[in-house]
């Protein structure tokens, strides 16, 4: 329904898919050949200062950047194509497991899109156009050796300059692309604190710093004392360069200020939320990737007899996928893949309709967005990986070796629970902030969004049992957040604290299991259509189960039904263990001695 608002009507469904077969195509035929040759020929590599990343990174980046894949979410005032979000999100999803490659466009795209929200018309001339073309590359620089996940310990300081501009000095740890090979320059949005301000996140504000400074007419300068001191050595993620920075290691770091001083943390909240949304589909994409691999193992390797022909010595080795542990398994990666894929959609769906709606409707939507951001971001990236470790349990022994890339899609995931915030901080960010803004309305409107499903289906003979299960729930969930209100109120605040992550992983859980709930409506509403235009009886269940040999279409959508209900009977259960045991209110993580954790000699 994007395509009927104001903001969307110049789209419709022919130009999204159009759009979504380019990226598809774009991607089998130059991004997933190189992923394992990346992988093994070591990644990006540091040599005096400067970095050289794979060199096939060149071509992909410059045949996806004439393809315009990088600019379709930026507002065509800026130069884009103003699509959804929703969209963007779909498209980059064939592309989000190979985070090695993407991180070098996608903190680029960030970094302009601050630009664009903060920046004066001079810094949009001057650096972002050339950032949103993928000439200039961007970063973002917040991690310093003392401040990871306490951003507001950094050290970093800005000293104001008679022609309002900043020296900047300090050094930042961990910078994606901070040097590369890629762009002609690189703009680094800094964090740093301005000499005299206050200590914490209070007193940071957020600079411009390029690698090469900038004339006023936009051509390149001089260098402006920002060094590369080199790169990690990492598990994965190796064609992406991790770098250490130094910035005004000769008192020569020429930085500007954006937006307003001392709004540093809240101007990079914004490319952060973009950042953790991206690392939700890193989970999704990742997911799928591994889950197909997996399907198409199964479908190939033969491995003993089917347990039914068990007692037949003349029975027939069969591929494994007949095997029932081997369907638990892919049942459970598709079940989460797709889960996952509907609840990063989700989250662009309400970006997009905060867009582009109006009055309380704004509210609304970004509500629902900020509320959802932790959840898809741990959620997303932590079952991520636990699906791509369930792929190299399907692929056996060979699953771990260097024949199939199964591995390599979980040592590429696992970054993901780490960085932009680890999933441990998005749980505090959930139960401290998110849960309890605007006085629980945006927890109320979350629920009342997902009581619409049950109220749509739980009416229809072939959801009403689904429908009951997603339903209780839902209500566990809001009791579950009225439980941790009244903690707030009783002084009890370390129920809350020391449940969060499990807090999370339950409104992820359940959250998943709606969205099949809702998923499965619409399937079951396509196959009832096809249904009756083949003249099937519906209830002829013979017939339906033995259609998909012979219509893909009918495969998908029965394949979708059956992929929520396995969730919503096998996984959702896990949620009540999460709320029981954060009822037990056990506090023994709390009240053992640090010494008692372990007592060997040297501990
Ligand atoms: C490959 C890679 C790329 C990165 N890219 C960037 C980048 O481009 N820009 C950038 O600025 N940074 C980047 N980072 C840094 C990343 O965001 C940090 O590593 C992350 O925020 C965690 O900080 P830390 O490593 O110092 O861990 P720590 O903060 O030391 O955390 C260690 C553990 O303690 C937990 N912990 C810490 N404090 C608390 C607390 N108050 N409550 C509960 N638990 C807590 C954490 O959850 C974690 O489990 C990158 C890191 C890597 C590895």
């Amino acid at each position: 329904d994007l395509t009927q608002t104001e903001k969307f009507a110049d789209f419709d469904q022919e130009m999204f898919e159009m759009t979504l077969d380019l990226t598809k195509q774009i991607c089998e035929e130059h991004v997933l050949g190189c992923y394992q040759e990346v992988d093994s020929e070591g990644g990006a590599q540091f040599d005096k200062g400067s970095v050289k990343i794979p060199h096939q990174y060149h071509g992909i980046h410059k045949i996806m950047n004439e393809a315009g894949l990088f600019t379709m979410g930026v507002s065509p005032e800026s130069g884009g194509q103003g699509m959804p979000y929703t969209i963007c999100m779909a498209s980059y999803e064939y592309y989000s497991f190979h985070m090695g490659f993407m991180l070098y466009p996608e903190a680029t795209a960030g970094a302009a899109h601050l630009i664009d929200a903060f920046g004066t018309d001079r810094q949009k001339k001057l650096y972002m156009e050339k950032m949103y073309a993928q000439e200039w590359g961007g970063t973002m620089c917040l991690t310093e050796a003392d401040a990871g996940s306490d951003v507001g310990a950094l050290k970093t300081k800005a000293v104001r300059q008679p022609d309002g501009t900043f020296k900047i000095s300090g050094a930042k740890i961990f910078i994606t692309s901070g040097e590369n090979d890629l762009f002609k320059n690189m703009v680094h949005p800094v964090l740093a604190r301005i000499e005299g301000d206050p200590v914490g996140t209070k007193g940071i504000s957020i600079f411009i710093v390029p690698k090469y400074r900038v004339k006023e007419d936009g051509s390149l300068g001089e260098l402006n004392d920002v060094h590369c001191t080199g790169i990690e050595h990492k598990m994965g993620l190796k064609g992406s360069a991790t770098c250490s920075m130094s910035f005004g290691d000769n008192g020569d770091c020429i930085g500007e200020l954006l937006g307003e001083e001392r709004q540093g943390m809240k101007i990079m909240f914004q490319m952060m939320n973009e950042a953790r949304l991206g690392m939700g589909l890193q989970g999704s994409s990742t997911a799928s990737v591994s889950y197909l691999h997996a399907l198409a193992y199964a479908k190939e390797r033969v491995q003993g007899k089917n347990i039914k022909d068990m007692m037949n010595p003349d029975a027939q080795n069969v591929p494994i996928i007949q095997h029932p542990d081997v369907r638990r398994m892919l049942m459970y990666m598709k079940s989460h893949a797709e889960g996952l894929r509907a609840l990063v959609y989700l989250c662009s769906l309400c970006l997009d309709k905060a867009h582009a709606s109006s009055g309380d409707e704004v509210d609304k939507w970004s509500g629902i967005m900020d509320f959802l951001i932790p959840v898809c971001k741990s959620y997303g990236t932590d079952m991520g990986f636990k699906v791509t470790e369930l792929g190299i349990q399907c692929f056996g022994g060979y699953g771990f070796c260097n024949d199939y890339p199964m591995h390599q899609f979980m040592r590429d995931m696992k970054i993901a629970s780490l960085y932009e915030g680890t999933n441990g901080i998005q749980a505090l960010d959930l139960v401290a902030r998110k849960l309890g803004a605007k006085n629980g309305a945006v927890f109320m409107n979350y629920l009342a969004e997902m009581n619409k499903t049950f109220d749509a289906y739980k009416g229809d003979a072939r959801l009403a049992d689904m429908s009951k299960d997603v339903k209780e729930y839902i209500d566990l969930m809001a009791a579950m957040g009225m439980y941790f209100a009244s903690c707030g109120k009783e002084g009890k605040f370390m129920i809350p604290i020391t449940n969060a992550y499990p807090f999370l992983n339950m409104v992820g859980c359940i959250s998943l299991a709606w969205l099949h709930l809702w998923m499965a409506g619409v399937a079951e509403e396509k196959l009832q259509a096809i249904y009756k235009a083949k003249g099937i009886d519906p209830t002829d269940k013979k017939a339906i189960i033995a259609l998909p040999s012979e219509d893909k279409e009918v495969a998908f959508y029965q394949g979708k039904v059956f992929s929520a209900e396995y969730y919503i009977k096998n996984v959702l259960p896990t949620a009540k263990s999460y709320a029981e045991a954060i009822k037990k209110e056990d506090m023994s993580l709390m009240k053992i001695n640090d010494a008692s954790f372990a007592c060997g000699e040297n501990l």
